[in-house]
């Protein structure tokens, strides 16, 4: 399966232009949408998901027009929203019970052994008979890739999956969701560089609504190499820094400022060469559209 977007673009009747006139192919695997908050990739998913009307574009999930045969799209997808809602009073099992319903599956016997199969998966068997209001951050965004995951779906889309989970929550997630990639087409949101390392074969950088980079994870850090130096300096020295050299980035490390800068020639001043990573990928891309001392 192939899913291929050209020149999608979006208005809101605000006048906040979202999506500016996006072209990416996507094929099995997954696929990160890296950007920061606001880039405009919920914006992207809802189009891609049918929730939501383009005003410029095409998308196409193989021969289906994903704009126009919305049904079609609908019975090949799974979608986790960003906020996923709950009904908090009703119990895993009965919620999936309910949307394998929704979704078309009118035997019982294969429902029953849908929701289990599925509840399984997402390690949330012991707990399915407790109202979803109880379950923790964690669990409801398993319960959510449960529910995405009904009906076996051809096209996966999640939208910031990881955000709010911590750190054990996260590995969790990651090693569900590396589970289903292979013969789906997943789509990840997310402003975490970690989540595209972790999970993604391939990823786009978007911000403000444009494509700013679309490949691999190691084709994005490659072009970076012999280009990224590093240094520790003084915090009241930065400006200066800011005035001479392209700061990549800054980290704050016990009261003295490490910067990196992306340099075409080896920067005097003692700066040391280091290997770049996919963080400098993003920052550098993403400080061409946005103010950089802001970052
Ligand atoms: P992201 O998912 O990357 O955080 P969004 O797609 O949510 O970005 O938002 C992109 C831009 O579109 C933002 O400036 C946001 O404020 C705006 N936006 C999102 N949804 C709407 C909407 N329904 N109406 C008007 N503006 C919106």
């Amino acid at each position: 399966m192939q899913l291929d977007i050209k020149g999608l673009s979006k208005t809101y009747s605000n006048g906040v232009q979202a999506i500016k006139n996006v072209s990416l192919t996507l094929n099995e695997g997954m696929f990160g949408l890296l950007g920061p908050n606001g880039a405009g990739k919920s914006s992207l998913m809802r189009t891609i998901a049918t929730l939501q009307e383009a005003d410029e574009g095409s998308v196409h999930l193989d021969s289906i027009d994903v704009l126009k045969q919305k049904t079609a799209v609908r019975q090949l997808l799974g979608y986790l929203p960003q906020e996923f809602g709950v009904y908090p009073k009703i119990s895993a099992e009965l919620m999936l019970n309910h949307i394998a319903q929704l979704k078309g599956i009118s035997s019982k016997t294969e429902r029953k052994e849908m929701v289990g199969y599925l509840l399984n998966k997402v390690n949330l068997h012991k707990d399915k008979k407790k109202s979803l209001g109880t379950y923790s951050g964690g669990m409801k965004q398993r319960f959510g890739i449960a529910q995405a995951l009904m009906g076996n779906p051809q096209l996966i889309i999640v939208d910031e999956p990881t955000a709010g989970l911590d750190p054990a929550e996260r590995n969790r997630f990651y090693n569900l969701l590396s589970e289903i990639g292979e013969n789906t087409i997943v789509i990840l949101s997310t402003h975490i560089v970690e989540d595209i390392n972790t999970l993604c074969s391939n990823f786009a950088i978007i911000c403000q609504g444009e494509v700013l980079f679309t490949g691999t994870p190691d084709d994005a850090i490659r072009q970076l190499e012999g280009k990224i130096f590093a240094k520790t300096i003084s915090k009241t020295d930065i400006l200066r820094y800011r005035e001479k050299y392209k700061v990549v980035s800054t980290q704050l490390k016990s009261g003295k400022l490490s910067i990196r800068i992306l340099s075409e020639s080896n920067p005097t001043e003692d700066f040391m060469a280091v290997t770049p990573d996919l963080e400098d990928v993003y920052f550098t891309r993403i400080s061409s559209k946005l103010d950089i001392n802001t970052l």
